[in-house]
């Protein structure tokens, strides 16, 4: 047996053990890898913030969310971290894999940003294959990447594109969808396209949707992709 598989296998008996009525104050007081947690010191994360703190166990422990926190409170760790764990404890990594994670943004800006958090934390030791796919390269290209990918960061019209046309994309394992800023991209009129996708996306995923307002739009979105979520709010003025 790999070493890897050993470590999973202990990292799921702490997940499974997280006491979710207990406050997880500090990265080092989750059950997360090796990997994780070098790359959070790494980067400096000690703390976690109140969305994240919120967020992380119910996550790891399977759960889909439904998030809502103004934005610079730390929503992006609030996915990134349960994405890295629940695909590394669930061995979802290398070319022979497939695609474990989706990671849905609405602007090729944000997306940008994500997958540079994404690598700054994952650079201890990770052997997840990543990668961006937002336009701007050639679908030949894109799609030569995006069949060897665990984890994909992607805009709506662009990860369609391929789910309708790219052969060889095969999502049939995929493991999690994340939505960043599902209100934004349901202003920016992304509703049919999000619908479209969720469609080819195997109905036991997990799905942790994120956003800074909670509307009547987000709540219909979470009604119709997500399963029994837990609602996780932070408020100003807590
Ligand atoms: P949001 O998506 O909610 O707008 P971000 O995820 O972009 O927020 O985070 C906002 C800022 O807070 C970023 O600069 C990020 O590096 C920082 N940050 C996030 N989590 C932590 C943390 N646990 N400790 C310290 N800084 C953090
Ligand atoms: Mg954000």
């Amino acid at each position: 047996r790999k070493r890897d598989d050993v470590d999973a296998e202990k990292l799921e008996e702490a997940v499974s053990e997280l006491d979710l009525k207990a406050t997880y104050a500090s990265f080092t007081a989750l059950p997360l890898s090796a990997p994780t947690t070098a790359g959070l010191k790494a980067a400096n994360f000690t703390k976690l913030t109140d969305i994240q703190s919120k967020a992380i166990p119910l996550a790891l422990k399977g759960h889909d969310i439904l998030g809502a926190a103004k934005t610079g409170s730390g929503k992006t760790l609030a996915f990134l971290i349960p994405v890295l764990e629940n695909l590394y404890r669930a061995q979802c990594v290398g070319a022979d894999a497939g695609l474990g994670a989706m990671i849905i943004s609405p602007t090729r800006e944000l997306a940008i940003q994500i997958f540079e958090i994404l690598r700054t934390i994952g650079r201890k030791g990770h052997m997840f294959a990543a990668g961006l796919v937002i336009g701007g390269k050639s679908l030949q290209e894109e799609q030569d990447a995006l069949i060897r990918m665990n984890i994909v960061v992607c805009t709506p019209g662009r990860i369609l594109q391929h789910l309708s046309q790219t052969a060889g994309f095969n999502v049939d394992n995929m493991k999690m969808l994340v939505l960043d800023e599902a209100d934004r991209i349901l202003d920016m009129g992304f509703k049919r396209d999000l619908d479209a996708i969720v469609d080819y996306l195997p109905p036991d995923r997990q799905t942790l949707l994120f956003s800074a307002t909670q509307t009547k739009k987000v709540s219909d979105l979470a009604r119709l992709s997500l399963r029994d979520p837990e609602y996780v709010a932070v408020h100003e003025s807590a």
